[in-house]
């Protein structure tokens, strides 16, 4: 597929500031977040993203944007040399811990101390809610893990009376050059793990990490008409960030359990209806439940056949985005009656042997039926 121009995906002229493409790229990123873009809508979004990331990230350099602009795509193939190409690309976490990086600060942004300061870990947890409180909504209490800071070592990390010390093989800049070939490539320090310091005697109640994880209550509203997979995110409830880093994001997913009766397509709900075999012969009225609790009669008219729908208007379920609720469509399933008494059976035959009399007229199913076997074997 031929790549678009990059000036063109992130909608700013050939001549735009830094400043100008930062704010674009910036506004394209929230708009195709993974919060506002969900079932199929997601994978086009994290196209769109990816396209306009790589964009940014060439854009945004003045050498690579020299190259480009000399040369197009063949000036910066990011598959080739040192450039990470878009399909080495993680997923919206890893992205967005990007972004938060390059435009919010965050990630590899350099700290008072001279360390590197990192965002939290994003975090996942599912939630299992009934098909009722998808169409109604919920106020719900989950369970999260939380971090406090350690009170035996104040949060440093390092026992009491001894401190931590100037990593020695980054000299507390948190990070090391590894020379490649023709490049000089930075990277997080490996023995203190970018934060320029290490801990010769860890605290022993946090084993040095200076914090204790633990759980606390989060309130969380989830809104009326939530579908399955669909995700709700909590700024700032994830893992904390390092060295005063942001901390991460909770991302709450919606799993809904299977109905009893209700299945749900989209904004539509889907139940089947079974009737008797005699009132499908001679009509008659069913009761059928709305998953808002109530109570609807459909009259069956006579002859109702088996997988007759019947539509019930505004029923359904009212999507996040939708202004209508949608339908419940009502399936009739007509039932073979069993267990029969000797009178019963009797009754049947007597039935039988009068819809003989009237010929193929009381079956049109079974009639088209067999016109249309007979057609094949003509
Ligand atoms: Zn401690
Ligand atoms: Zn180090």
């Amino acid at each position: 597929m031929a790549k678009r121009d990059y000036y063109e995906v992130l909608g700013v002229p050939k001549n735009a500031s830094d400043d100008d493409i930062k704010k674009a790229y910036r506004k394209l990123a929230m708009k195709h977040h993974p919060d506002r873009n969900q079932g199929d809508e997601a994978k086009k979004a994290e196209e769109k993203f990816k396209e306009a990331k790589e964009a940014y990230e060439i854009l945004s350099d003045a050498q690579k944007r020299a190259a480009y602009d000399q040369f197009g795509h063949a000036g910066i193939d990011p598959s080739m040399g040192g450039g990470r190409g878009a399909e080495g690309f993680g997923g919206f976490a890893e992205a967005f811990g990007d972004i938060f990086g390059d435009i919010f600060g965050g990630g590899g942004r350099r700290g008072g101390g001279g360390q590197q300061v990192y965002r939290g870990a994003d975090l996942s947890y599912a939630m299992e809610i009934t098909l009722e409180e998808a169409s109604g909504g919920k106020d719900a209490q989950i369970r999260i893990p939380s971090w406090d800071s350690c009170e035996t070592c104040k949060g440093s990390g390092a026992k009491p009376g001894t401190s931590a010390k100037t990593c020695p093989s980054c000299n507390g800049s948190g990070a090391v050059h590894l020379r490649q070939g023709f490049f000089s490539i930075q990277q997080t320090c490996p023995h203190c793990r970018g934060s320029g310091k290490i801990i010769p005697e860890p605290c022993t109640s946090c084993n040095g990490a200076g914090r204790i994880k633990r759980q606390k209550t989060l309130e969380v509203k989830v809104p009326p008409g939530i579908n399955e997979g669909m995700r709700i995110r909590s700024a700032g409830n994830g893992e904390p960030g390092t060295n005063g880093g942001p901390a991460g994001d909770l991302y709450i997913e919606i799993r809904v359990k299977p109905h009893e009766i209700f299945e749900r397509d989209g904004d539509d709900l889907h139940c089947s209806v079974p009737i008797g075999l005699t009132t499908a012969a001679l009509g008659g009225s069913v009761e059928v439940p709305t998953l808002a609790g109530n109570k609807v009669e459909i009259d069956l008219p006579e002859g109702t056949q088996h997988g007759k729908t019947f539509r019930l208007r505004g029923k359904g379920i009212k999507g996040i985005r939708s202004s209508y609720p949608g339908d419940l469509y009502c399936h009739v399933t007509v039932e073979t009656p069993v267990k029969l008494t000797e009178h019963q059976r009797k009754l049947l035959k007597d039935l039988d042997e009068s819809f003989r009399k009237g010929g193929d007229k009381h079956s049109p199913n079974a009639k088209s039926w067999t016109d249309r076997v007979k057609d094949l074997f003509k």
